[in-house]
């Protein structure tokens, strides 16, 4: 029995490997084409998808899964890798941070979405539709968009079914994760648990400048061992013990308008009382300084300089 997948009209038979893109909607000069590479194993198995680029300025995970794409190959994969390296495309183009710029909607927040929806939402569906809802499990890979700088750690939705924590809790582990936290954001990619009962993980780690090899190396890596853990490639996952899960978060905004002046980085640890950057006004004079209120690691630090009030400056997390 040859155990087929199909796009479309397409069918890639087992152990065939091919790419291409579906079509999710026009704009008035050009279609909106999601790409996709599909390897379905010479070894029947579970289905995985991989997703990059919802948020189309975190390079890294899209980096990490175009290195998946590259590496893996039907001989000696058994189930099917689905992996869609860039799901907004119009976003990657144009560079707009967490949007569809078609219908300035963030991507993340639209899924299951609707065939009859804006653009972003056509995306989703067509995402859903064609590979999601035929997969087991979903990684959706993050990092930072244009305004962060995110290290090392992994999001999941909340859920009441022990057994699919269990198997969040075990796909986290796969990765090289500080720590993790659970989510209760709507619209997320996260709604395939509610949707087709899998377990969906979001890896988060980068920046969009520069572009970091040991963050590449995050995605890669994890998707890998994720592949290992569900059998579908041969050897033993390397697996976090005992990674933290939603540890204590000392989250600084800005209170005033001005210029944030950064004295740590994304993933440095900083000890209780390290002055991790000040927000100046236009004449250099301190409005606000931002000091760690314990130990533990700096993350999701901003990239611009400018900040408005309410601005994310820096997260501590007591890890
Ligand atoms: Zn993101």
């Amino acid at each position: 029995m040859v155990l087929s997948f199909k796009v479309g009209d397409r069918e890639i038979g087992q152990g065939e490997k091919a790419k291409g893109f579906v079509k999710a909607g026009e704009a008035s000069t050009h279609d909106v084409m999601m790409p996709y590479v599909i390897v379905n194993g010479s070894e029947p198995g579970p289905t995985l998808c991989v997703l990059g680029g919802v948020h189309p300025l975190e390079y890294a995970s899209i980096e990490g899964v175009l290195r998946v794409a590259q590496e893996v190959e039907p001989e000696g994969l058994r189930g099917t890798l689905i992996l869609v390296p860039v799901v907004n495309t119009d976003g990657f183009n144009a560079r707009a941070a967490f949007i569809n710029p078609v219908d300035y909607v963030n991507q993340n927040r639209v899924f299951p979405g609707s065939p009859d929806g804006s653009l972003s939402r056509r995306v989703a569906s067509c995402l859903f539709e064609n590979f999601v809802s035929k997969a087991d499990a979903l990684i959706d890979s993050h990092g930072g968009d244009l305004t962060e700088d995110i290290y090392k750690f992994v999001i999941f939705g909340n859920t009441e079914d022990e057994g699919l924590r269990k198997k969040m809790m075990e796909m986290a582990s796969c990765y090289d994760t500080l720590y993790i936290q659970t989510s209760e954001i709507k619209g997320s990619s996260g709604e395939a648990l509610r949707e087709y009962g899998i377990p969906c993980i979001t890896p988060e780690s980068g920046t969009p400048y520069p572009v970091r090899e040991e963050e590449v190396a995050f995605h890669r890596d994890g998707i890998v061992n994720v592949m290992k853990h569900m059998g579908m490639l041969e050897g033993d996952p390397e697996m976090k013990v005992g990674v933290p899960v939603n540890p204590e978060q000392a989250r600084f905004h800005a209170e005033r308008g001005g210029l944030w002046i950064q004295k740590a980085a994304a993933g440095e640890r900083v000890k209780e009382g390290q002055v991790l950057g000040e927000v100046v006004d236009l004449f250099g004079d301190t409005l606000q300084t931002v000091t760690a209120p314990f130990d533990g690691v700096a993350n999701n630090s901003r990239t611009s300089a400018v900040a408005n009030s309410g601005d994310t400056l820096i997260y501590v997390i007591r890890i």
